[in-house]
């Protein structure tokens, strides 16, 4: 059986090769309407949705676990197909939501200050279940305004191209939960070759994972450094074309004595100079059996000050769900689920 969610526009059109326009119908119920099964699908023939239910299907992940943070934020996780576990994460804004979700089971990427990458990689997800994290927090809570959606949870998106692109291009149709593509995020750790690519194909908006602005520090945070070097990453950067006055966020996990220092502030306006970007400090999130640490509060203000003395606008992302682990860089589920043991750090920035 091949699920629908699977399937983009074009697909679906393809379908039904003398009316296409059966096919949006069909798009507009699965992604429109988002509705369980072909029952649903009142403006089709009975006689096609008995056809269609020979092949095709409607399947979405289960719902296995909600966690509500003190902070009104909420943890949702799903399992999937296989048994795997992910999350995805719903934050309240002052006047919507914004959602979190992932784009792979696991991550390979192995950066030493995230607790995904203590689960290893398991593998990409399919469009399907990247869409459906969205679709389903949108049927389970029709009177939120769910207006961003943020390729942060768990993995790399751009390690998994096809079926974020996919999934982007769902998302964003005017058939479907029609989601404006400034309001799509996409995450990255600095997966070079794809840059200029995402950011063309899709016109979402672009956020890449810093961390540091010395090449050997941040290989020691994150190993992708050792194959696209920082040096190269900020030459990518710099050929990706945005749509007018848009601006990269660089994010930037600050961690105590690691890479939070004013010296560290002043080399990174000195390496973005030329870029067009806004800068996302996170503090370090902390996580069972990591030993790196949060910074303290004067060195994040400290931080900041040299960037608001800069070209570049600056913001200190709040902390949401650190409870219950559903802040950035603390999702795990599978390996909880397992009841595995998360594996010591590694990378070896704290030794
Ligand atoms: N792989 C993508 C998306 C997932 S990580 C990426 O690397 O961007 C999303 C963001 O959370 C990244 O900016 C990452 O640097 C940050 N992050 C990861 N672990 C964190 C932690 N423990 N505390 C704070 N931020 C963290």
């Amino acid at each position: 059986m091949i699920n629908l969610l699977d399937l983009d526009k074009q697909q679906m059109r393809d379908l039904f090769t003398d009316s296409p326009y059966r096919g949006s119908q069909l798009f507009a119920w699965v992604f429109g309407k988002a509705v369980p099964g072909l029952d649903a699908m009142t403006s089709l023939p009975k006689s096609l949705r008995a056809e269609l239910s020979r092949g095709y299907t409607i399947s979405y992940p289960e719902h296995v676990k909600v966690q509500a943070s003190s902070d009104g934020t909420e943890k949702h996780a799903w399992r999937l197909h296989d048994g795997l576990i992910i999350e995805s994460v719903l934050m309240p804004e002052k006047s919507h939501w914004s959602l979190c979700i992932s784009s792979q089971a696991g991550c390979a990427m192995g950066c030493a200050f995230c607790y995904t990458a203590t689960m290893g990689f398991h593998r990409n997800l399919e469009t399907s279940e990247i869409v459906s994290q969205v679709l389903s927090l949108l049927r389970l809570y029709p009177d939120r305004q769910i207006r961003n959606v943020v390729f942060m949870g768990m993995g790399e998106p751009l390690l998994n191209y096809g079926n974020v692109v996919k999934a982007i291009r769902i998302l964003t149709d005017p058939d479907g939960p029609h989601f404006s593509k400034r309001r799509i995020t996409v995450s990255t750790c600095g997966i070079v070759p794809s840059l200029e690519s995402i950011c063309r194909e899709t016109e979402a908006a672009l956020a890449v994972s810093l961390n540091s602005p010395v090449n050997a520090v941040r290989e020691r945070l994150m190993p992708v450094t050792r194959k696209y070097p920082l040096a190269e990453l900020l030459n990518a950067l710099k050929s990706c074309r945005l749509p007018n006055r848009r601006r990269i966020t660089v994010e930037y996990v600050l961690v105590r004595g690691i890479n939070d220092s004013v010296r560290d502030a002043r080399e990174l306006v000195r390496i973005l100079h030329g870029l067009k970007v806004k800068v996302n400090l996170i503090p370090f999130n902390p996580w069972p059996g990591c030993d790196l640490e949060a910074p303290d509060p004067e060195a994040v203000s400290s931080f900041e000050e040299v960037l608001k003395d800069s070209p570049y606008a600056v913001m200190v992302r709040k902390e949401k769900g650190r409870d219950i682990l559903a802040a950035c860089g603390q999702l795990a589920g599978s390996a909880q689920a397992r009841g595995e043991k998360a594996r010591p750090p590694h990378g070896g920035a704290h030794d």
